[in-house]
C-alpha cells in the first residue's frame, strides 16, 4: 500500500519521497488506525491526509475551520489534478446541493467542510448518502478548551462522528498541542486506540535574528528594498503604528499593504488577496493577520515590536518559509515594547495568578531578545524539546561576527545626566539635555545649568535616544511602567560609573540580501508564474512553489522528460505548464546568448534546440565538417534592445554552423578544460556543464569519467539506490554540498540509469 502512496505522491504532487514525519502518519492511516498527528507548520501536514484520501475508496471529509484557507487548499489541489471541492457559508444553498450531488456521483475524492455545517440536520442527512471512509480533522486543537484557539463549533464534531452508522477512520491534525490538549482531542473526537505522532518543532530552514537598538523604520525600509521581489510580513504592535509604517514604506516606493482589525472587512479582504497574489510584496499587519494564510513562499517575517510571548512569536515567525525554502525571522527589540506589553497585561481583567503567568511568559520573551546563546536552542527549550544542538549556525547569535565598540565614556555621560535629573524623566527629555536643547521646559527646570547639558552636542538627537534604549536593553538602565516611562539606573550602571566595568556595543548590522545568485532566470520564471496566476485567478505559489522554480533555474530542464525530474512537477502540472515554462527558459537563454541579459549563470542549451537531430550518426560528420565554421565571438555583439520577438540574427547566421553545445564539446575534445572553455566562450561553468549533458542526451559518446570525482561516484550511486532516479533533488539532498548537480547528471548518464 505504501508503494502506492509514493506513486500517488509522484504522479500528482511531483515529489519522489515523503518528508520526515509524513511517512509514519500515512502508514498508520493506511493500516486503518485512528491517528493523531502533531506536525509543525511547514512539515507538510495536509499531504499526510490528502495522500490517504486519494487511495481510499469513496470520499474523504476534511473538517477545516477557516473559510479562506479552505478555498486556497482546494484551489491548490485542483491545480495538482486532484478532484476536490469545499462546502461552506460562502456558497448558496443551490450550489451546496450541486456539489453534494456531484460528491454522491463520486466526482470528488476530498470534500472540505466547515464545522458549523455539521450542526445542520439536513446537511448530515445529505452526507449519509456519501460513502465517507475517512474523516480528516484539521486544526484539531480547536476542539479543546485547554488549547489556545478553542472554537465552540468544534464541539459538534464528537456527536457528528458518532452519528455514522459505521465508524469511519479518523485522522486528527494540528500544529501544536500540549499533552493536556492531546488527551482532550482523543476524548472529544472519540479516537479509537490511536497512533500519536509528534514531529519535532524545529524548522531548520528558518533563520532567527534579534536586533536591539536599530533604527527600526530605516532598517525595515532598507530591508524591504533589498528584498523587493520577495514576500514578507511585518508584524507591528498597534493599529496606529501599522498605518504609519505602511504609509512610510509606500511613500518610499515599497509595494506595501496593511491589515488590522480596525479596517473595513472589504479592505482587509482586498489587502489579503493582494498579498496572496503577489500584487503587494510586504504586508504590514497586527497579529490579526495570518490565521488562515496558506501562502507558502513568505520569505521573511519581521517583528517590529516584541510579541507578548514565545507561543505567539513562534507561530507568527513560523509563517515564513512554509515551502521548506530558507526564511528569515527577525525581531527588532526596543525596551518600550516591554513597557507596552506589561501595561497591556496590567489592563486585562485576568485574576492575579493568570496575570503573573502572563508576566512570566513575557519575561521568557524578553530573555530571548537579550540572549547571547543560540536562539533556536532558546526557542526549542522553551517548548520543552530535548536533545538540541548547542549551536545551529543559522541564527544571529551563532553567526555573530559583528565588531564590538567601547562606548563606556558615552554611557557614563548618560548615567551622570540621568542622576543629575534625579531619575524622574523619560528617554526623550534626557536625550535633549545631553544634546544641549534650550527649550522652554528645559530652561524652566534649569536643566541647562547642569554640567551634563550639551555634553553630547556633537551627536544627532536620535542617536542619543538610541544609545539610551540600548543601555536599557542591556540592563544598565530600567524603564518604569506606566504611560510615561521614566528611565532609572540599575546596579550595572553604578559599576560603570565607578570605572569598574566597561560597556561594549556591537555595531548594528546593515540588512543584507542573501542568495544573490537566485535573481535572473528564477526571477523570469516567477514573473511568468505571476502572469499565469492572474489569468487563472489563483495565488502564484499554487502553480509552482518557489523551490520548484529555483530548481528549474538551476537545472535548466531541456525537455518535458527532464522537466518531470524536478521536484514539485507532477503529471498534471507538466501537461498544463511544462511547455510554457520550457519556452521561458529558452527565451531567457537566448537573451543571455545575445548579451541582452547581463549575467550569464544559466545554461544556453536551448538555442536552436528544436532543430536538433536525434541520432548522432547525422551529427558526427557535421561536427567534423563544420569545425572551421565555429564562430566563438558571435554572441559578443552589442545589445540593441531587450527581448526581440524575432529569432536573433546571429542565430540565423549560424544556422549551418555548429550548435552551441556542440561547439563546447568540440573544444573539450581538442583538449580545453571546462574552465578554459567557459572563459573562451564567455559563458559560465554551469553552462559548459549543461552543454556536455546536452551532447550526451543527443547520443554522443561522452567520457563521463572525466567529470565524476572518483570518490563521489559510489556515493551518488548509493543515493540513487536509496531514493530512485525519478527526481534529482532527493539525490542531491542526500549528498554533501560538494557533489555538484553536474556530477549527479554525469553518473546517471554514465550508467544510463
Ligand atoms: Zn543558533
Amino acid at each position: 500500500m505504501f508503494e502506492k502512496a509514493l506513486e500517488v505522491l509522484e504522479r500528482y504532487f511531483g515529489y519522489a519521497q515523503f518528508r520526515d514525519g509524513q511517512q509514519k502518519v500515512i502508514e498508520s492511516l493506511l493500516r486503518g488506525t485512528d491517528t493523531l498527528a502533531i506536525m509543525p507548520t511547514g512539515a507538510g501536514k495536509s499531504l499526510a491526509y490528502q495522500i490517504p484520501a486519494l487511495l481510499f475508496e469513496g470520499t474523504t471529509l476534511v473538517i477545516s475551520p477557516l473559510i479562506s484557507l479552505m478555498k486556497d487548499q482546494v484551489d491548490a489541489l485542483v491545480q495538482y489534478g486532484v478532484p476536490a471541492t469545499f462546502i461552506n457559508s460562502s456558497l448558496s444553498l443551490k450550489e451546496v446541493r450541486v456539489r453534494i450531488e456531484k460528491a454522491r456521483c463520486g466526482e470528488y475524492k476530498l470534500l472540505y467542510v466547515a464545522p458549523e455545517r455539521l450542526e445542520s440536520e439536513g446537511f448530515r442527512a445529505l452526507l449519509e448518502l456519501l460513502n465517507v471512509s475517512f474523516v480528516a480533522i484539521d486544526e484539531a486543537h480547536c476542539v479543546s478548551q485547554w488549547g489556545h484557539d478553542f472554537r465552540p463549533s468544534y464541539l459538534h464534531l464528537g456527536p457528528f462522528l458518532k452519528s455514522f452508522t459505521y465508524k469511519p477512520l479518523i485522522g486528527a491534525f494540528t500544529a501544536t498541542a500540549t499533552e493536556e490538549v492531546q488527551v482532550d482531542i482523543i476524548k472529544q473526537l472519540g479516537l479509537n486506540a490511536p497512533d500519536i505522532f509528534a514531529t519535532g518543532l524545529d524548522r531548520p530552514n528558518l533563520s532567527f535574528s534579534t536586533l536591539r537598538g536599530a533604527k527600526k523604520k530605516e532598517f525595515i525600509l532598507e530591508y524591504a528594498r533589498l528584498h523587493a521581489d520577495q514576500s514578507g510580513i511585518i508584524y507591528v504592535g498597534t493599529r496606529k503604528e501599522v498605518d504609519n509604517l505602511q504609509t512610510f514604506l509606500s511613500k518610499n516606493g515599497i509595494r506595501a499593504g496593511k491589515y488590522h482589525a480596525g479596517m473595513k472587512e472589504e479592505e482587509r479582504q482586498q489587502s489579503q488577496e493582494d498579498f496572496l497574489f503577489d500584487e503587494i510584496t510586504v504586508m504590514v499587519a497586527t497579529n490579526a493577520f495570518g490565521m488562515g494564510i496558506d501562502k507558502s513562499n513568505v520569505r521573511y517575517v519581521i517583528h517590529y515590536n516584541m510579541p507578548k510571548n514565545m507561543e505567539a512569536y513562534y507561530q507568527e515567525a513560523g509563517r515564513a518559509g512554509r515551502d521548506g525554502e530558507p526564511g528569515e525571522c527577525l525581531l527588532l527589540f526596543s525596551p518600550q515594547d516591554v513597557v507596552l506589553q506589561r501595561y497591556l497585561i496590567d489592563q486585562t481583567i485576568f485574576q492575579q495568578e493568570r496575570k503573573n503567568n502572563e508576566l512570566k511568559k513575557l519575561q521568557g520573551m524578553v530573555d530571548y531578545c537579550h540572549s547571547s546563546r543560540c536562539l533556536r536552542k532558546t526557542i526549542l527549550e522553551y517548548f520543552g524539546e530535548e536533545a538540541i544542538h548547542e549551536e545551529c549556525n543559522n541564527c544571529s547569535n551563532c553567526n555573530d561576527v559583528r565588531e564590538k565598540i567601547d562606548i563606556t565614556v558615552e554611557a557614563q555621560k548618560i548615567f551622570s545626566c540621568i542622576i543629575r535629573m534625579r531619575e524622574r524623566f523619560g528617554i526623550g527629555m534626557v536625550a535633549e539635555v545631553l544634546k544641549g536643547s534650550r527649550k522652554a521646559k528645559i530652561r524652566e527646570l534649569r536643566f541647562d545649568e547642569l554640567s551634563t547639558h550639551g555634553i553630547m552636542h556633537d551627536i544627532p538627537l536620535q542617536d542619543i535616544k538610541d544609545r539610551i534604549s540600548f543601555l536599557v536593553a542591556e540592563n544598565f538602565l530600567q524603564l518604569s511602567s506606566g504611560e510615561y516611562p521614566v528611565v532609572k539606573l540599575l546596579p550595572n550602571a553604578v559599576s560603570v560609573n565607578k570605572g569598574d566595568a566597561k560597556v561594549w556595543q556591537k555595531v548594528t548590522p546593515q540588512p543584507v540580501r542573501k542568495n544573490e545568485e537566485e535573481i535572473n532566470l528564477f526571477d523570469q520564471l516567477r514573473k511568468l508564474r505571476t502572469e499565469l496566476a492572474r489569468r487563472e485567478n489563483v495565488p502564484p505559489y499554487v502553480i509552482f512553489a518557489d523551490n520548484t522554480l529555483r530548481e528549474m533555474s538551476q537545472l535548466c530542464p531541456i525537455d518535458l522528460q527532464s522537466m518531470i525530474r524536478i521536484s514539485g512537477v507532477g503529471e498534471k502540472k507538466l501537461a498544463k505548464y511544462g511547455s510554457i515554462f520550457l519556452e521561458e527558459v529558452r527565451n531567457f537563454c537566448e537573451e543571455v546568448k545575445n548579451g541582452i541579459v547581463g549575467r550569464q549563470d544559466i545554461s544556453e542549451n536551448y538555442v536552436e534546440a528544436n532543430k536538433l537531430p536525434n541520432s548522432n550518426s547525422q551529427l558526427l560528420p557535421k561536427l567534423i565538417k563544420s569545425q572551421e565554421e565555429i564562430d566563438l565571438t558571435q554572441h559578443h555583439s552589442p545589445v540593441v534592445s531587450r527581448r526581440t520577438k524575432q529569432a536573433p540574427s546571429s542565430a540565423k547566421a549560424s544556422k549551418d554552423k555548429l550548435l552551441s553545445h556542440q561547439q563546447t564539446f568540440l573544444l573539450y575534445q581538442e583538449g580545453y578544460s571546462l574552465d578554459e572553455i567557459a572563459k573562451v566562450r564567455n559563458v559560465t561553468a554551469l553552462t559548459v556543464q549543461q552543454h556536455i549533458v546536452r551532447c550526451g542526451l543527443d547520443g554522443q559518446a561522452i567520457p563521463w569519467d572525466d567529470f565524476i570525482p572518483i570518490e563521489q561516484e559510489a556515493l551518488v550511486l548509493e543515493a540513487v539506490r536509496r531514493v530512485g532516479r525519478e527526481k534529482l533533488r532527493p539525490i542531491k539532498d542526500l549528498l554533501s554540498d560538494e557533489v555538484e548537480w553536474f556530477t549527479i547528471q554525469a553518473v546517471l548518464e554514465k550508467y544510463k540509469i
